[in-house]
Protein backbone atom coordinates (compact mmCIF):
# COMPACT_ATOMS: atom_id res chain seq x y z
CA UNK A 1 0.00 0.00 0.00
CA UNK A 2 2.89 2.06 0.63
CA UNK A 3 4.65 1.53 -2.79
CA UNK A 4 4.85 3.75 -5.40
CA UNK A 5 3.87 0.90 -8.22
CA UNK A 6 0.77 0.51 -5.83
CA UNK A 7 0.12 4.49 -6.11
CA UNK A 8 2.15 6.55 -8.89
CA UNK A 9 0.61 9.73 -7.38
CA UNK A 10 1.60 11.66 -4.02
CA UNK A 11 -0.01 11.40 -1.12
CA UNK A 12 -1.67 14.87 0.24
CA UNK A 13 -2.69 14.63 3.83
CA UNK A 14 -5.11 17.32 4.60
CA UNK A 15 -5.58 18.49 8.25
CA UNK A 16 -8.06 21.22 8.84
CA UNK A 17 -7.06 23.00 5.48
CA UNK A 18 -3.22 22.81 6.10
CA UNK A 19 -1.38 20.07 3.49
CA UNK A 20 1.48 17.73 3.63
CA UNK A 21 2.59 15.79 0.89
CA UNK A 22 2.40 16.35 -3.03
CA UNK A 23 4.67 20.20 -3.33
CA UNK A 24 2.78 21.03 0.15
CA UNK A 25 5.71 21.83 2.87
CA UNK A 26 4.61 21.52 6.57
CA UNK A 27 6.39 23.07 9.26
CA UNK A 28 6.12 21.71 12.75
CA UNK A 29 7.77 23.24 15.92
CA UNK A 30 7.09 23.63 19.35
CA UNK A 31 9.11 22.33 22.47
CA UNK A 32 10.71 18.80 22.94
CA UNK A 33 8.38 18.38 25.86
CA UNK A 34 5.16 20.47 27.44
CA UNK A 35 6.21 22.03 30.81
CA UNK A 36 3.99 24.13 31.83
CA UNK A 37 0.92 26.45 30.42
CA UNK A 38 3.31 29.49 30.31
CA UNK A 39 5.88 27.69 28.40
CA UNK A 40 3.79 26.28 25.75
CA UNK A 41 2.15 29.27 25.46
CA UNK A 42 5.15 31.36 24.58
CA UNK A 43 6.46 28.64 22.16
CA UNK A 44 3.58 28.31 20.34
CA UNK A 45 2.78 32.01 19.95
CA UNK A 46 6.47 32.47 18.88
CA UNK A 47 6.77 29.82 15.82
CA UNK A 48 2.81 30.89 14.87
CA UNK A 49 4.20 33.99 14.17
CA UNK A 50 7.15 32.70 12.00
CA UNK A 51 4.88 30.59 9.84
CA UNK A 52 5.04 27.33 11.74
CA UNK A 53 1.73 25.56 10.70
CA UNK A 54 1.84 23.11 13.30
CA UNK A 55 2.64 23.10 16.93
CA UNK A 56 4.58 20.38 18.35
CA UNK A 57 5.09 19.05 21.71
CA UNK A 58 5.07 15.65 23.95
CA UNK A 59 2.78 14.94 26.92
CA UNK A 60 4.10 11.70 27.01
CA UNK A 61 7.73 11.54 26.32
CA UNK A 62 10.06 7.97 25.83
CA UNK A 63 12.86 8.70 28.01
CA UNK A 64 16.03 6.71 28.14
CA UNK A 65 16.20 6.68 31.96
CA UNK A 66 12.81 6.57 33.81
CA UNK A 67 14.25 8.68 36.61
CA UNK A 68 13.45 11.56 33.80
CA UNK A 69 10.50 13.46 33.62
CA UNK A 70 8.03 11.70 31.98
CA UNK A 71 6.01 14.01 30.69
CA UNK A 72 2.91 16.00 31.85
CA UNK A 73 0.33 13.00 30.75
CA UNK A 74 -2.85 14.15 30.21
CA UNK A 75 -2.22 17.43 31.52
CA UNK A 76 0.21 18.19 29.04
CA UNK A 77 -2.99 17.28 26.51
CA UNK A 78 -5.01 19.52 27.54
CA UNK A 79 -2.99 22.58 27.80
CA UNK A 80 -2.01 21.35 23.80
CA UNK A 81 -5.76 21.73 22.80
CA UNK A 82 -5.58 25.11 24.77
CA UNK A 83 -3.15 26.38 22.75
CA UNK A 84 -4.59 24.87 19.58
CA UNK A 85 -7.43 26.78 20.55
CA UNK A 86 -5.63 29.99 20.94
CA UNK A 87 -3.36 30.27 17.66
CA UNK A 88 -5.42 27.68 15.43
CA UNK A 89 -2.47 25.46 14.99
CA UNK A 90 -2.71 21.70 14.95
CA UNK A 91 -1.15 19.26 16.80
CA UNK A 92 1.47 16.70 16.20
CA UNK A 93 2.20 14.72 19.63
CA UNK A 94 3.60 11.23 20.41
CA UNK A 95 1.59 8.48 21.38
CA UNK A 96 3.49 5.69 23.45
CA UNK A 97 1.47 2.90 24.07
CA UNK A 98 -2.08 1.56 23.63
CA UNK A 99 -3.52 1.64 27.12
CA UNK A 100 -2.83 5.50 26.31
CA UNK A 101 -3.85 5.95 22.66
CA UNK A 102 -8.05 6.91 23.15
CA UNK A 103 -6.83 9.56 25.51
CA UNK A 104 -4.03 11.20 23.09
CA UNK A 105 -6.04 10.07 19.92
CA UNK A 106 -8.96 12.31 21.27
CA UNK A 107 -6.28 15.26 21.85
CA UNK A 108 -3.84 15.29 19.03
CA UNK A 109 -4.11 16.25 14.97
CA UNK A 110 -1.12 13.95 13.85
CA UNK A 111 0.04 11.43 16.22
CA UNK A 112 3.56 10.76 16.64
CA UNK A 113 4.71 6.82 16.44
CA UNK A 114 8.45 7.76 18.21
CA UNK A 115 11.83 5.82 16.86
CA UNK A 116 11.66 3.51 19.74
CA UNK A 117 8.48 2.58 18.52
CA UNK A 118 9.15 2.15 15.17
CA UNK A 119 8.35 -1.74 15.02
CA UNK A 120 5.87 -1.73 18.21
CA UNK A 121 3.88 -4.03 15.41
CA UNK A 122 0.63 -3.98 17.84
CA UNK A 123 1.02 0.07 18.55
CA UNK A 124 1.24 0.14 14.91
CA UNK A 125 -1.63 -2.11 14.12
CA UNK A 126 -3.39 0.39 16.66
CA UNK A 127 -2.89 3.40 14.78
CA UNK A 128 -4.18 2.06 11.65
CA UNK A 129 -7.68 1.78 13.17
CA UNK A 130 -7.12 5.35 14.10
CA UNK A 131 -8.82 8.27 11.80
CA UNK A 132 -6.23 10.70 12.25
CA UNK A 133 -2.63 10.89 10.38
CA UNK A 134 0.18 8.81 12.00
CA UNK A 135 3.66 10.87 11.86
CA UNK A 136 6.03 7.72 11.88
CA UNK A 137 9.55 8.21 13.12
CA UNK A 138 12.32 6.13 11.63
CA UNK A 139 13.87 3.89 14.25
CA UNK A 140 17.83 4.73 14.94
CA UNK A 141 18.81 1.39 13.91
CA UNK A 142 16.12 1.16 11.21
CA UNK A 143 16.58 0.25 7.34
CA UNK A 144 14.40 2.27 4.83
CA UNK A 145 12.86 -1.12 4.07
CA UNK A 146 11.90 -1.51 7.65
CA UNK A 147 10.25 2.12 7.76
CA UNK A 148 8.15 1.09 4.86
CA UNK A 149 7.01 -2.42 6.37
CA UNK A 150 5.85 0.15 9.51
CA UNK A 151 4.08 2.14 7.33
CA UNK A 152 2.32 -0.71 6.04
CA UNK A 153 1.42 -2.17 9.36
CA UNK A 154 -0.81 0.91 9.87
CA UNK A 155 -1.75 1.46 6.20
CA UNK A 156 -2.63 -2.40 6.01
CA UNK A 157 -5.26 -2.17 9.20
CA UNK A 158 -7.27 1.06 7.32
CA UNK A 159 -5.54 3.96 8.06
CA UNK A 160 -3.76 5.36 4.87
CA UNK A 161 -2.78 8.59 6.10
CA UNK A 162 0.80 8.27 7.02
CA UNK A 163 3.98 10.63 7.24
CA UNK A 164 7.17 9.64 7.26
CA UNK A 165 9.89 11.49 9.42
CA UNK A 166 13.66 10.69 9.59
CA UNK A 167 15.24 12.05 12.50
CA UNK A 168 19.04 10.50 12.43
CA UNK A 169 20.02 7.06 12.22
CA UNK A 170 22.72 5.43 14.71
CA UNK A 171 26.69 5.46 13.37
CA UNK A 172 29.70 5.40 14.17
CA UNK A 173 29.65 9.36 14.57
CA UNK A 174 29.50 10.85 17.54
CA UNK A 175 29.72 14.61 16.94
CA UNK A 176 26.53 14.49 16.39
CA UNK A 177 23.47 12.85 18.09
CA UNK A 178 22.53 10.82 15.32
CA UNK A 179 23.38 11.10 11.66
CA UNK A 180 21.52 12.28 9.47
CA UNK A 181 20.21 10.20 6.25
CA UNK A 182 19.46 12.95 3.89
CA UNK A 183 19.55 10.21 1.29
CA UNK A 184 16.33 8.82 2.91
CA UNK A 185 14.37 11.58 1.16
CA UNK A 186 15.05 10.87 -2.40
CA UNK A 187 15.35 7.46 -1.66
CA UNK A 188 11.46 7.12 -0.08
CA UNK A 189 10.34 9.08 -3.19
CA UNK A 190 11.46 6.67 -5.69
CA UNK A 191 9.77 3.79 -3.73
CA UNK A 192 6.76 5.36 -2.15
CA UNK A 193 4.12 7.99 -2.75
CA UNK A 194 3.70 8.79 1.43
CA UNK A 195 5.03 12.51 2.88
CA UNK A 196 8.51 11.93 4.24
CA UNK A 197 9.50 14.88 6.49
CA UNK A 198 12.87 15.67 8.33
CA UNK A 199 13.76 16.42 12.00
CA UNK A 200 16.72 17.84 11.92
CA UNK A 201 16.81 18.28 15.77
CA UNK A 202 16.80 15.12 17.03
CA UNK A 203 19.30 14.05 13.81
CA UNK A 204 21.92 16.77 15.18
CA UNK A 205 21.09 17.53 18.76
CA UNK A 206 22.83 20.36 18.66
CA UNK A 207 21.13 23.77 17.90
CA UNK A 208 23.77 25.23 15.91
CA UNK A 209 22.98 22.73 13.26
CA UNK A 210 19.56 22.58 13.03
CA UNK A 211 19.14 25.27 10.18
CA UNK A 212 21.59 24.12 8.00
CA UNK A 213 20.45 20.53 7.99
CA UNK A 214 17.21 21.81 7.77
CA UNK A 215 18.05 23.83 4.33
CA UNK A 216 19.68 20.65 3.42
CA UNK A 217 15.95 18.65 4.03
CA UNK A 218 13.95 21.21 2.25
CA UNK A 219 16.42 21.53 -0.64
CA UNK A 220 16.55 17.54 -1.33
CA UNK A 221 12.79 17.66 -1.32
CA UNK A 222 11.90 16.78 1.88
CA UNK A 223 8.05 17.51 2.62
CA UNK A 224 8.22 19.16 5.70
CA UNK A 225 10.03 19.84 8.75
CA UNK A 226 9.61 18.92 12.73
CA UNK A 227 11.69 21.29 14.79
CA UNK A 228 12.14 21.40 18.64
CA UNK A 229 11.93 24.99 20.08
CA UNK A 230 11.85 26.37 23.50
CA UNK A 231 12.01 30.30 24.58
CA UNK A 232 14.67 29.37 27.50
CA UNK A 233 16.93 26.46 26.48
CA UNK A 234 19.09 26.25 29.07
CA UNK A 235 16.15 25.80 31.03
CA UNK A 236 14.50 23.04 29.24
CA UNK A 237 13.24 19.64 30.87
CA UNK A 238 14.12 17.48 28.05
CA UNK A 239 16.28 18.26 24.90
CA UNK A 240 17.29 21.92 25.41
CA UNK A 241 20.37 21.24 23.74
CA UNK A 242 18.68 20.75 19.98
CA UNK A 243 16.32 23.44 20.86
CA UNK A 244 16.31 27.09 18.98
CA UNK A 245 15.08 29.51 20.44
CA UNK A 246 12.32 31.96 18.81
CA UNK A 247 14.88 34.28 17.01
CA UNK A 248 17.00 31.59 15.39
CA UNK A 249 13.85 29.62 14.24
CA UNK A 250 12.65 32.84 12.74
CA UNK A 251 16.20 33.04 11.15
CA UNK A 252 16.11 29.43 9.85
CA UNK A 253 12.09 29.99 8.58
CA UNK A 254 13.41 32.77 6.37
CA UNK A 255 16.39 31.17 5.18
CA UNK A 256 14.01 28.04 4.10
CA UNK A 257 11.70 30.17 2.32
CA UNK A 258 14.52 31.04 -0.34
CA UNK A 259 15.14 27.85 -1.17
CA UNK A 260 11.34 26.74 -2.00
CA UNK A 261 7.70 27.98 -0.87
CA UNK A 262 6.36 27.13 2.51
C1 LIG B 1 10.66 13.62 20.07
O1 LIG B 1 10.15 13.96 18.99
O2 LIG B 1 10.76 14.38 21.06
C2 LIG B 1 11.28 12.27 20.14
C3 LIG B 1 11.38 11.63 21.30
O3 LIG B 1 11.73 11.83 18.96
P1 LIG B 1 12.39 10.41 18.51
O4 LIG B 1 11.32 9.39 18.71
O5 LIG B 1 12.73 10.64 17.07
O6 LIG B 1 13.60 10.20 19.36
MN1 LIG C 1 12.91 15.69 21.88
Amino acid sequence: LASRLFQPEDTVIDVDGFKIGGGHIAIMAGPCAVESEEQLMTIAHAVKKEGAQFLRGGAFKPRTSPYSFQGMQEEGLKLLKKAKEATGMPIVTEVMCQDTFDVVEEYADILQIGARNMQNFPLLKRAGKSNKPILLKRGMSATLEELLMSAEYIMSEGNLNVILCERGIRTFETYTRNTLDISAVPAIKELSHLPIIIDPSHAAGRWSMVEPLSKASIAVGADGLIIEVHHQPELAVSDGAQSLKPSKFAHLMRSIEKIAKI
